[in-house]
This record gives structure tokens, C-alpha cells and sequence, in this order.
């Protein structure tokens, strides 16, 4: 409005300045001539004056863009501001979702990885942290449940390996190991250390008279008395049908031999209860024993001159004991 009324102040003063004009042009000589000179001052006059509205006019519409250039550079500033928020908002977001991808996939597949490393080489005691139920998880407790089971798994083919099936004595090659072990640990700290053959009188007889199944369940007993019998640091062993096997570490020549006069009187002493139909079935053993006091151990010889000792043991009649101590 402010310069709509200056642009027509500016036209009326024009309009004046244009009406004065035309009476010059009227007059028959206006150069050189008074009212000619009156009447153009004052036309003059009038142009000036629309002039200087036209001017306010342009100072106002200078002043207007001015301060429309500066609420600009004020928005452009803003904007800029703005626009640097965002990236800084889009980078901090998209650090914190490759934080999160690590965290919730990339971790926890290493951890599956790790986890098949170990397993594959053997270590099934391993177990994958669980934190929580999502598929990664659940296949984390998958394998941690397949380790558990194949564990097991091991654990039962192991005591089968070790043991005999009839009686749950360790078996012979679990003898052959833990006497290698027992011979390092005696030559270590300077032990002695004795085997005993044990092996039942006319067993055969025993059979053929009561069954193979009575035979069967006096083997049971039998394996269950001398557990009794010998003592907590000894190792008892079926070493096959009807023949028994001891390891007694830390026990010299002097001693086996009344250990193994123990075994035999707890034996013969009192028959054994097979069954209903069979309850006193009398049982007797021969018993060899050997020692070492000498060192390397051999373990063949300390195996053969028990066996000999149990083989004289029979020669001599039986329900007996008998010592081959000789050093290796
Ligand atoms: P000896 O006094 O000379 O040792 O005579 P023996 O009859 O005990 O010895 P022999 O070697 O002649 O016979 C061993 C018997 O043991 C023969 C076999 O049938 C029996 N036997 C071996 N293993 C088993 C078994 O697991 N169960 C049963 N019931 N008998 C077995
Ligand atoms: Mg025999
Ligand atoms: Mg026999």
C-alpha cells in the first residue's frame, strides 16, 4: 500500500507536470517568454516531485528485498544446520545397526563356529552360551544337546571298551594299559609293585556239573569277593574265562604273597550261593604272585613268572599260592 500511494503521488505529480506541459505547448512563443518560463519551473517542478516518489518507491522495494535476502541467508543457514543434524543422525543410526548386525548375528555365529572347531576336534565338554531363544540360539542349544548326547555316547562305548561285560571288571587290554602306568609310576617314584593270577580250580567241573549258568553267576561272585578282599589301591581285572588278575602297586615281595594267601582262604572258606537249586557250590582258586624290586620293569617277564608261579600253584594240587619273586 505504502508504495501504491507513492506510485500514485508520483503519477499525479506526473499528470500535473503533463497538463502544465500542454499550456506551454498552448502558448504561441514559450521560449523567451515569462508565463513560458513560470509555467515550465513549475512543470519542473512536478516531474521532480514524481521523480522523488519513484525514487521512495525503489529505496522501498530495496529495503524490502534486502531483508528478504537476509531471512533467505537465515533459512539457508537453518537449512544447513539441519542437514548437517541429519547426517550426523543417519550416520550415528547406521553405526548403531552395524553395532546391533554384530552383536545379534555376527557374534553369535563365531561363537557357532568356535563351537564346531571344538567339537570337531573332540573337546565335547564344550558348551555355547545361550542368551536368549532366537533361531542362533536355538541352534546353539542344538549343538550344545548333540555334545551332550554324543558325550554320553563316548562315556558308555568307553566303559564297554574297558570293561568286561560279565563280571564289570576293567578287561584285558585295559590291564595291558593301567599296568604300563602303574610300571611308569613305580620306576618314577622308586615303588614296588606285584601282580596276582588268580584262576579257578576245575572250573570246568563246575560247569559240566551245575550249568554254564551257575558258572556264569560264580564268576560274579567270585570278581565281587576279591573286590572285597583286596585292598582300595589295587586294581582287579578279568584277565579271561575263569582267570583273575591283580595289581597292587606300592607292594613289595614280602607282601603280596600273604595278600594273595587272603584271597585264597576267603575263597575256599566259604561256598558260593549260585542260585535256588544250586546254593553251596565250593569254589577254590590257585594263585600265582610275582614282584619287582628292579628296575626297567619288564612287564612281559613280571606277567610270565606270575603265570608260572599260578602254573606251579596247579602243579602242586591246587587251592594254593605260589611266588616267583625273582627281579627282572
Ligand atoms: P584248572 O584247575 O586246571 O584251571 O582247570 P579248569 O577246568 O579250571 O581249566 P580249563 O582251562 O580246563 O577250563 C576252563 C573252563 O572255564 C572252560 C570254560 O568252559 C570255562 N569258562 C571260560 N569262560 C567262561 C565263562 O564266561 N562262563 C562260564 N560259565 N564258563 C567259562
Ligand atoms: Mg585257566
Ligand atoms: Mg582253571
Amino acid at each position: 500500500p505504502e508504495k501504491r500511494t507513492f506510485v500514485q503521488r508520483s503519477q499525479e505529480s506526473w499528470q500535473a507536470g503533463e497538463r502544465l506541459s500542454e499550456q506551454i505547448f498552448t502558448l504561441p512563443d514559450p521560449i523567451g517568454n515569462r508565463a513560458g518560463a513560470e509555467l515550465m519551473v513549475r512543470m519542473d517542478t512536478h516531474l521532480q516531485a514524481a521523480s522523488d516518489q519513484l525514487k521512495l518507491v525503489i529505496e522501498l522495494a530495496l529495503g524490502e528485498l534486502s531483508s528478504q535476502h537476509e531471512v533467505v541467508h537465515q533459512l539457508s543457514l537453518q537449512l544447513g544446520v539441519i542437514l548437517v543434524f541429519f547426517l550426523a543422525l543417519v550416520t550415528v543410526m547406521v553405526l548403531i545397526g552395524l553395532s546391533l548386525v554384530r552383536h545379534w548375528i555376527f557374534a553369535p555365529l563365531e561363537q557357532l563356529r568356535a563351537a564346531a572347531e571344538q567339537f570337531g576336534a573332540g573337546n565335547l565338554a564344550y558348551r555355547i552360551p545361550v542368551h536368549g531363544k532366537d533361531e542362533i540360539d536355538q541352534v546353539a542349544e542344538t549343538f550344545n544337546h548333540m555334545a551332550a548326547t554324543l558325550a554320553q555316547d563316548r562315556q558308555v562305548l568307553h566303559e564297554l571298551a574297558v570293561h568286561d561285560q560279565l563280571t564289570g571288571l576293567f578287561n584285558v587290554r585295559e590291564f595291558h594299559r593301567l599296568l604300563e602306568m602303574e610300571i611308569i609310576r613305580a620306576q618314577r617314584y622308586a615303588h614296588t609293585l606285584a601282580v596276582l593270577m588268580v584262576d579257578i580250580d576245575h572250573f570246568k567241573a563246575i560247569n559240566d556239573r551245575y550249568g554254564h549258568e551257575t558258572g556264569d553267576r560264580v564268576l560274579q561272585q567270585l570278581a565281587a569277593r576279591l573286590r572285597g578282599i583286596i585292598r582300595e589301591t589295587d586294581l582287579l581285572f578279568r584277565w579271561g574265562g575263569e582267570e583273575f588278575v591283580i595289581l597292587m602297586p606300592h607292594t613289595g615281595p614280602g607282601e603280596a604273597p600273604a595278600l594273595g594267601e587272603r584271597i585264597r582262604a576267603a575263597v575256599a572258606e566259604r561256598p558260593f550261593v549260585a542260585s535256588d537249586a544250586h546254593p553251596a557250590v565250593a569254589v577254590t582258586v590257585s594263585l600265582g604272585v610275582a614282584g619287582t624290586s628292579a628296575w626297567p620293569i619288564d612287564p612281559d617277564g613280571l606277567l610270565g613268572r606270575a603265570d608260572a608261579a599260578c602254573y606251579r600253584a596247579k602243579e602242586g594240587g591246587r587251592n594254593r599260592v605260589e611266588s616267583e619273586t625273582a627281579s627282572t
